[in-house]
């Protein structure tokens, strides 16, 4: 008869198992073991109780264990949990497209459910060429994308990452070898510098026969950095893509669902993108669901001469995730959501800035449900991992940044522990 296990048994198991993100075999990162999560709760299984600073890669919006989504799922659970949707449909599935479509800018009318954030990016690629292509321009294969980006971990979303940061240029040789401008200048309200949009341009004029699109995430460059950024940009950028007979391509799926305070990071501009990607928040953290948005333009033209679109993942839409993703966009809708999220942004601000002074900081900033502590160094995680897990939250941060992207329904208290927090380790650092 098996004993029973111990948690020190779990984590040994799990050591010994099982690969975490980015981490090595032989020397992981420290792991621990989640007993249960509640609101904007972690429990561990050694009792520990955390407050939550990530909502899991900024996805759980509405906080753990909700009740809403809860039930959702379970309703869907005694009709289906999945069927294949090559040949068959859904109500969940219809429902969330036409959700979808109403709240996302005008232009963008059609949809398409993948699996994951990196697979829409995937998907996104793939339109993009599919239309050129049809248009019998088949030479425009090629992106153009800012550097400190990133779109995820698949090998064309790879190929738009920023090449040098560190995630992926381990893989430069095998990956497509796209178009790289620089980054927008940093600042939500710093004025426009024409020399960024000269470079673009230049880029743009020189290698356009070439180019099927520009991809870039709205507003906030997140995983390469989170750096904020004027929103005019894009509306230049839009034009310019124009122009040239460039397809314009928003990652939304970081910004997407309220994060930086208006439900799409899209609306910070005056414009729209030709395809969208979603992902992350899409059904309120609970399952893993992403979604490419495009408009008439582009469907319609990848379907002009018989043409199909040639993606169909096995669990493209998937009913329990629609479901899911059905009652998060109510819960989205029904709340106050902007002014959910303008508060937290005075909260984040109010409970970062004390951080400013101290000699290890470059800098505070937030937009939004995001508040980011930019450090001069680098942290080891290995190290401050287990110092927030000690202070009673949940924080993971990368590279120089430590950041909060909380669930939107977090009390001003918390946010305050999340500040004290992070306050305290960097101080004892
Ligand atoms: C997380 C993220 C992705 C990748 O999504 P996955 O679901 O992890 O594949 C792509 N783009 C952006 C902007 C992201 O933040």
């Amino acid at each position: 008869m098996q004993t029973k296990r111990t948690t020190q048994d779990y984590l040994d198991l799990d050591k010994q198992l099982l690969w975490h993100p980015y981490t090595s075999m032989s020397h992981p990162s420290p792991q621990f073991l989640v007993e249960k999560a509640e609101g904007c709760e972690i429990t561990l299984s050694t009792g520990e109780c955390l407050v939550d600073g990530m909502s899991s890669w900024w996805s759980v919006i509405h906080g753990y264990n909700n009740p809403t989504i809860n039930q959702a799922i379970e309703e869907q659970l005694k009709q289906f949990s999945h069927v294949m949707f090559g040949g068959l449909t859904h109500k969940p599935a219809i429902k969330l497209g036409e959700k979808l479509i109403e709240i996302t800018p005008e232009p963008l009318q059609r949809v398409f459910f993948s699996d994951s954030g990196s697979v829409s990016v995937e998907v996104a690629l793939k339109m993009a060429i599919q239309y050129w292509h049809t248009q019998g321009k088949a030479s425009k294969q090629f992106f153009v994308t800012p550097r400190s980006g990133y779109h995820g971990d698949t090998f064309a979303a790879m190929s738009v990452c920023d090449p040098e940061n560190g995630m992926h240029n381990l893989f430069t040789d095998a990956l497509t070898q796209q178009f790289f401008v620089s980054p927008p200048p940093t600042g939500l309200h710093t004025p426009i510098d024409e020399n960024y949009i000269a470079e673009i341009r230049d880029m743009f004029s020189q290698h356009h026969q070439k180019i099927a699109g520009f991809i870039i995430e709205p507003v906030v460059q997140n995983a390469g950095g989170m750096r904020f950024y004027n929103p005019d940009y894009l509306n230049t950028i839009r034009a310019l893509c124009d122009e040239f007979d460039i397809l314009l391509i928003f990652d939304e799926i970081a910004t997407g669902f309220g994060r930086t305070g208006k439900l799409f990071a899209t609306e910070h501009s005056q414009i729209c993108p030709d395809i969208m990607c979603i992902g992350k928040a899409l059904t309120g953290g609970y399952m893993t669901l992403a979604a490419t948005l495009t408009n008439d333009k582009v469907a319609l033209g990848i379907s002009e001469k018989d043409g199909v679109f040639m993606h169909g993942p096995t669990f493209m839409a998937n009913p329990l995730a629609c479901s899911a993703a059905n009652a998060s966009l109510k819960l989205l809708l029904e709340g106050a959501i902007t002014e959910q999220v303008k508060q937290l942004e005075l909260w984040l601000k109010t409970s970062l800035e004390p951080c400013e002074t101290l000699d290890q900081v470059k800098e505070v900033r937030c937009l939004g449900g995001i508040g980011v502590v930019e450090l001069k160094e680098a942290v080891s995680l290995h190290n401050i991992q287990p110092k927030f897990v000690a202070q009673g939250v949940w924080i993971r941060p990368f590279g120089k940044l430590i950041y909060l992207m909380p669930p939107y329904v977090i009390s001003k208290h918390q946010v305050e522990q999340l500040g004290k927090a992070i306050y305290q380790v960097i101080q004892d650092k």
